[in-house]
């Protein structure tokens, strides 16, 4: 089913649920295929060596958050690991966190529709694990605070100057 770029507001982190350095992109693809959904259910998946693995296009519905119909209104990014017990590795997040800012820029995501799996509504999951999800609250409270930084109050406060000189005219 296709996913029209203007409807993608969200992108959802998942974890494998499964050991972090062993899980292979290509299990999870096999598995996914077992269950009947043709492709895996990911747009994106990154291993432990911070390699980004292409999964379903961008402009296919991913099967990864059914809670709130969210399938149809995000993109999907799964890492492998158990971030109950373990921890994402450098790479991971370093992988993550360039996947998460051009995206945010391609479909104008607003930093607020970042969510780990657990935080879309009504999904009863602890995806992506307690590891991961402090990171992306870390992640989303680092990436609000440089939208308000001095630069940008300044940058601001000049735009307003040059408003009010334009109305004197
Ligand atoms: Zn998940």
């Amino acid at each position: 089913m296709g996913l029209k770029p203007e409807n993608i507001q969200y992108l959802i982190v998942h974890h494998t649920a499964t050991a972090r350095d062993t899980t292979t992109f290509e299990a999870v693809k096999r598995y996914h295929v077992s269950k009947g959904w043709g492709d895996i259910g990911y747009h994106y998946f990154i291993t432990a060596d911070g390699k980004v693995w292409p999964g379903r296009s961008e402009d296919t519905v991913g099967a990864h958050a059914s809670a709130s119909s969210m399938n149809y209104k995000s993109l999907g990014i799964c890492l492998t690991g158990n971030f109950m017990n373990e921890f994402p590795t450098y790479e991971q997040l370093q992988s993550l966190h360039d996947l998460l800012l051009k995206l945010m820029e391609k479909y104008n995501i607003n930093i607020n529709n970042v969510l780990g799996h657990r935080e879309v509504p009504k999904a009863a999951t602890a995806c992506p694990g307690d590891h991961l999800m402090e990171w992306i609250s870390k992640f989303r409270q680092e990436k609000s605070e440089v939208k308000k930084s001095p630069d940008v109050a300044k940058a601001i406060e000049h735009i307003e100057q040059a408003l009010n000189i334009l109305k004197g005219l």
